[in-house]
């Protein structure tokens, strides 16, 4: 198979668990959970509650990003990608704000973040897109590591060779559509085994 050069890692519960409660902010602002990112739902709210629902996102991340913890095996798992050679970059749907202050606090070895100030969400794929062009690597150079069904299909839109959900919450799974290939694994410890043995 393609050697592997270019790892996308997201961040709020795969790397990084910020203790955000989005489902409290969700209830505040009367959102359903339906599939899609609580961005696009705040942005489509009335222009009063939009504001409003911006605030308390904004709010919620940068409570998160300052008193988060690392998730155990990140370090571990970046260290083993790079001592493979491939390059990491972290790619969140979080606040550029929020992704810096996270990586002041922890300064995981990435290439490269991008965030929601670099482009549209994922599920959209555009994030991916540009974190490929800017690392040189093509899709099916790539492995997506990620927590949540807005993760696995942004990979699968951009056509990324390697989807890993880790650790998803079981009401993520309602919303992972059928046939799109993908591993699942526990914890970071187990995607780090997953990646050694595509890269053997
Ligand atoms: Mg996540």
């Amino acid at each position: 198979m393609t050697r592997l050069r270019v790892a996308l890692l997201d961040m709020d519960g795969t790397v990084f668990d910020s203790m955000i409660d989005l489902a409290a902010v969700r209830r505040d602002l009367g959102l359903e959970r339906d599939g899609r990112g609580i961005l696009e739902q705040i942005t489509e709210l009335a222009p009063d509650a939009r504001a409003r629902g911006l605030e308390a996102l904004l709010d919620a991340e940068a409570r998160g990003a300052a008193s988060g913890e690392l998730v155990p095996g990140a370090v571990e798992l970046l260290a083993a990608l790079r001592a493979r050679g491939v390059r990491c970059a972290l790619v969140t749907n979080n606040s550029r704000a929020s992704a810096d202050a996270m990586l002041r606090r922890f300064p995981l070895a990435f290439d490269l973040c991008l965030t929601r100030d670099d482009g549209p969400t994922k599920p959209d794929p555009t994030l991916f897109r540009i974190a490929l062009k800017r690392l040189g690597a093509a899709a099916t150079e790539a492995i997506s590591i990620g927590d949540a069904h807005l993760d696995l299909l942004a990979a699968h839109a951009a056509g990324i060779a390697e989807i890993v959900l880790v650790r998803p919450s079981s009401w993520v799974l309602d919303f992972i559509p059928a046939g799109v290939a993908h591993h699942r694994a526990a914890d970071l410890r187990e995607v780090r085994e997953i990646v050694e043995r595509l890269l053997d």
